[in-house]
C-alpha cells in the first residue's frame, strides 16, 4: 500500500464545492487500488487572508512543503469584494503567485478537450468540431509579466503611473518550450508556437530559442502564429491545434478561450508542474456569481485530481478511467446547468449529484491492475 501526502487548498467561492467532489473521487480510487492519499487541508484565499490575516498563511505553506501534491481549488472574490482587501494581499498576488513561485511550477498544461459525441457542448457549429477537439495548451507559469517587477508611482506632472516590466531569460524559455516539444514528439508531432514577435522583444528572444533547440527535434514540425491570429484560429478551426505553447499572459488568456469553445470553464482542469513539486487546479477562477448553490460543474476539479494521478502518482491507467466516469455521465444525457444550450436536451443536474454519478461510474469500472 503506497501512501501520498496531498495538500488540499479548497479556496473560495465554489472551490469548497467543487474539491468535495474530487475528493470523493479520490476516495473510490483508494478503494480499488492498493492506495491511500493523506489528504490535509489548509486555508488558501481570499477566506484565509480574512481568518488567518494572510492568503497563503505559513501553517498552510508547511503543509505544502511536506506534501507529495497539492490540489488546489480557485481563489478570488468579486470584484467589489476583492477590494475590501489590500492590494498586496488579493489572493492572487497574495497566494497563487506566491505558491507558483514557492514551487517553481513553470508548466501548466491545460487541456481543452471535446469528444464529438459532446459536441453539443460548444457553441461552434458540429461541423467545426468535426470528430472532437483534443489540444494540450501549454502555458509557462512563472516567468514575464506577472512575475515582473512593478513600480507604482506620481510622475514630475502629477499623473499617476504604473510600469510593469515583462522579463524572460533563455532558461526560463527553453524549460517551457523542452515541455512542448517533448509532448509534441509523444503526441501528432506538431507544435504551435504561439507569439507576438512582431511586437515583443520577449518573444523575439523566445522564437530564437526555440529555432536553436528545433534541430534536435527532427520529428516535430513547429507552426508560428501570432497571438492574436490564434484567438481567431481558435474559434475558426480549433482543430489544427494538437499542442501549443505559449508564456504567462498569453496561455492565461488563450485558456479561457479554450474553456469558451468546448463549452465551459467547468471542463478545464490543469497541472503546474515544477521539477520538484506539482500542483493541480481548474483553470478557472472562484465563479462568485453562483458560489453556493450546488450548481458549479466539477469537471474541471476532479479533472484535476486525475491529472495529479497521472502526472505526481503514475496513475495513468486509473486516471483514464475517471475521464472515462465523467464522459459516461454526460452520455448518460446530464450535465450541471454551465452546459446547456438552447435546443438540446439534456437533464441538468448539481455538482454533488455529477460528483456522485461520477464516483458511481468509477466504482463499475474494470480495475486496472
Ligand atoms: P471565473 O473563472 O471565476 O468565472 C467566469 C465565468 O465562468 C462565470 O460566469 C462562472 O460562473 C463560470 N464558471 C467558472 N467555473 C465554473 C464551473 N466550474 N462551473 C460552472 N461555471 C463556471 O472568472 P471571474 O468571475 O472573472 O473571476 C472570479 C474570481 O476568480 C476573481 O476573484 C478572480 O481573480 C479569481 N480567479 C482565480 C483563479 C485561480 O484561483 N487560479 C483563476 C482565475 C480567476
Amino acid at each position: 500500500m503506497k501512501t501520498h501526502r496531498v495538500a488540499v487548498l479548497p479556496g473560495d467561492g465554489i472551490g469548497p464545492e467543487i474539491t468535495r467532489a474530487a475528493l470523493k473521487v479520490l476516495r473510490v480510487v483508494e478503494e480499488r487500488n492498493p492506495v491511500h492519499f493523506d489528504l490535509i487541508q489548509a486555508p488558501f484565499g481570499a477566506q484565509a487572508y480574512f481568518d488567518h490575516g494572510h492568503p497563503f498563511p505559513e501553517t498552510t505553506q508547511a503543509i505544502c512543503d511536506r506534501a507529495d501534491a497539492i490540489l488546489k481549488g480557485p481563489v478570488g472574490l468579486d470584484y467589489e469584494a476583492t477590494k475590501k482587501i489590500p492590494v498586496d494581499m488579493q489572493p492572487e498576488r497574495g497566494a497563487v503567485l506566491p505558491l507558483r513561485a514557492r514551487y517553481n511550477t513553470y508548466a501548466n498544461f491545460r487541456p481543452i478537450v471535446l469528444p464529438q459525441a459532446l459536441a453539443h457542448f460548444s457553441p461552434l457549429r458540429p461541423e467545426i468540431i468535426g470528430d472532437g477537439i483534443d489540444i494540450m495548451l501549454i502555458r509557462e507559469l512563472v516567468g514575464g509579466l506577472y512575475f515582473g517587477t512593478k513600480t507604482v508611482g506620481v510622475d514630475a506632472d502629477n499623473h499617476r503611473y504604473v510600469e510593469e516590466t515583462l522579463r524572460y531569460d533563455e532558461i526560463q524559455i527553453k524549460q517551457i518550450l523542452k515541455k512542448g516539444l517533448e509532448l509534441a514528439q509523444r503526441r501528432k508531432g506538431v507544435l504551435h508556437n504561439i507569439h507576438k514577435s512582431n511586437v515583443l522583444k520577449s518573444s523575439v528572444l523566445w522564437n530564437e530559442v526555440l529555432e536553436e533547440m528545433a534541430p534536435a527535434y527532427p520529428d516535430v514540425k513547429i507552426v508560428h502564429m501570432l497571438v492574436d491570429a490564434a484567438a481567431t484560429h481558435l474559434c475558426l478551426n480549433p482543430r489544427q491545434f494538437d499542442v501549443m505553447v505559449m508564456e504567462n499572459m498569453f496561455g492565461d488568456i488563450l485558456s479561457d478561450q479554450g474553456g469558451g469553445i468546448i463549452g465551459s470553464l467547468g471542463l478545464m482542469p490543469s497541472a503546474c508542474i515544477g521539477d520538484a513539486k506539482a500542483y493541480y487546479e481548474p483553470s478557472h477562477g472562484s465563479a462568485p456569481d453562483i458560489a453556493g448553490r450546488n450548481i458549479a460543474n466539477p469537471y474541471s476539479m476532479i479533472g484535476s485530481a486525475a491529472m495529479m494521478l497521472e502526472y505526481s502518482f503514475g496513475m495513468a491507467a486509473e486516471a483514464r478511467n475517471i475521464w472515462a466516469a465523467m464522459q459516461a455521465v454526460f452520455a448518460d444525457g446530464f450535465s450541471t446547468p454551465d452546459l446547456t444550450q438552447p435546443g438540446v436536451k439534456v437533464e441538468t443536474i448539481g455538482t454533488e449529484a455529477f460528483g456522485d454519478k461520477v464516483v458511481a461510474k468509477l466504482r463499475a469500472a474494470p480495475r486496472v491492475a
